[in-house]
């Protein structure tokens, strides 16, 4: 067998990592090893929504069918209903828009979408789990991996998949500091939104018995309020409900979080429900159904100038963990995964030209996903009637009207446009260079 063109090293197996490794993986003669820091593969967390743009990606890996398998629908760019959205920050709710796009949003088990990706790698993609880097170092022609079981590996090309407190990131703005093209080492460190999200997966079981026809069993639901919202969907054929209750304190933004960036929402300690006290009776509903929710504090990441440092490079969260109010963190995770691999299997791409695929993939990529991290902070403002430009005091239907249509204008990228243009336009970027 012929040594392969270059071995690619991907730190982290989220989302990013794996579509990353089956991105490659239609590229033989490029080696791909996965080193992810957990003991096994696993996902937190609870719901995941889909956008058309990320499931054409997807699609172009071969998982169409896969997901409309998980999702138990099949195939249709018809418009169909995404959201219903209420005020709620009132003891009779009013409901005021429904977003319906072409296409809907896909909503999936998170746990059963990272199977499926695993499921999909091939035999060649070597995978090494309770991996966690420590650090690396970059040598003329090789990156050396370090661990913090204190083994070594090298690579040709490193790709920090290791999402919201990448080790990768680390080392990359150590080393964009060193050279003088930013000027802070807290660039490595993702910020505190001032965000709070208590999420819960409710068997739709309970929600039928403690509220029979309760709107949440079959629509998809956001009850906006001030400061404060909550968002929900059924998912796994309707079993489940995803409950995401988020609390804002706009004075926070940017403030360092104090306590666990993710844990089990403790009780009484943390009286969760409290910010929702006088609202819509449908909220006081869930809450009566809810088990006890995970918290986490919603964290961002500062844009950087570059997401390249030599032979490395970064996608997903650990390039641009942004808030999650467009449902599109792991949507631009895929995105970035598919493009990459398509620079670094392009015939082009060699060892000696794997800095202007690189380059292409920064250039194309970092632009559009720092708008979507834009966006998703938008979107809660508008979703907590925080925008500079609404009265608080007098958030009426007319008001109402205007916001629904202005977070569908901010929303529209996600199914209005593809992916396909940026591919064209690196991978010309990349042929021209
Ligand atoms: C409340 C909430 C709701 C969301 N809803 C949506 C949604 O509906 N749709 C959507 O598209 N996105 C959503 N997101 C965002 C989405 O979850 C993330 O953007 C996505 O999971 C990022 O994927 P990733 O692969 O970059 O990182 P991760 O999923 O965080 O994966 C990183 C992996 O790297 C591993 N790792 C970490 N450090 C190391 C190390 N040093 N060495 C080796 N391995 C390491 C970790 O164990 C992990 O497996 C939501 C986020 C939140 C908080």
């Amino acid at each position: 067998m012929s040594p392969p063109k270059f071995r690619v090293a991907i730190c982290g197996g989220g989302v990013g990592g794996l579509v990353l490794a089956l991105a490659l993986a239609r590229y033989p003669d490029i080696s791909v090893t996965i080193y992810e820091a957990a003991k096994n593969f696993t996902e937190i967390g609870a719901g995941i929504g889909l956008w058309p743009r990320a499931l054409k990606v997807l699609e172009k890996l071969g998982l169409r069918d896969d997901i409309f398998n998980l999702v138990g629908c099949t195939d249709s760019t018809d418009p169909a209903h995404v959201f219903h959205f209420r005020k709620s920050d009132q003891p009779n709710g009013v409901s005021f828009y429904d977003l319906t796009t072409p296409g809907g949003l896909l909503r999936l088990h998170r746990a059963s979408v990272q199977r499926l990706l695993l499921s999909r790698l091939p035999p060649s993609c070597a995978t090494h789990t309770s991996k966690r880097l420590l650090s690396y170092t970059q040598r003329p022609s090789s990156v050396l991996l370090k661990f913090t079981d204190g083994s070594t590996a090298s690579c040709d090309v490193l790709v920090g998949a290791d999402g919201l407190r990448s080790a990768v990131r680390v080392g990359l703005v150590h080393e964009l500091r060193a050279r003088g093209v930013v000027s802070s080492e807290h660039l490595a460190e993702a910020r505190w939104s001032g965000e709070v999200a208590y999420r819960a997966l409710i068997p739709m079981e309970n929600v039928r018995k403690a509220a029979p026809g309760h709107r949440c069993i079959t629509t998809p639901t956001e009850f906006l309020g001030k400061d404060n919202y909550i968002l929900t969907y059924p998912i796994e054929h309707g079993s489940l409900l995803n409950f995401v209750a988020f609390q804002r304190q706009p004075t926070r933004e940017g403030t360092k979080f104090d306590g666990a960036w993710m844990a089990v929402a403790g009780g009484h300690a943390d009286d969760w429900t409290r910010p929702y006290d006088g609202w819509d009776a449908e909220v006081q509903q869930l809450f009566d159904c809810a088990p006890n929710p995970m918290r986490w504090a919603i964290h961002v990441a500062p844009p950087l100038p570059t997401w390249v440092s030599g032979r490395v490079t970064l996608v997903g969260d650990a390039a641009h963990a942004m808030a999650p109010h467009e449902g599109s963190g792991a949507g631009q995770a895929i995105e970035d995964a598919y493009l990459l691999g398509t620079l670094l299997g392009h015939p082009h791409t060699t060892r000696a030209t794997l800095p202007a695929a690189l380059a292409a993939y920064d250039r194309v990529r970092r632009p559009f996903a720092e708008g979507v991290q834009r966006r998703s902070r938008e979107n809660g403002l508008l979703f907590t009637f925080a925008r500079h430009d609404i009265d608080r005091a007098r958030v009426d239907a007319g008001v109402l009207r205007d916001l629904g249509e202005r977070v569908r204008a901010n929303w529209a990228w996600a199914w209005e446009t593809t992916l396909d243009g940026d591919v064209e336009r690196a991978v010309g970027m990349l042929e021209r260079s």
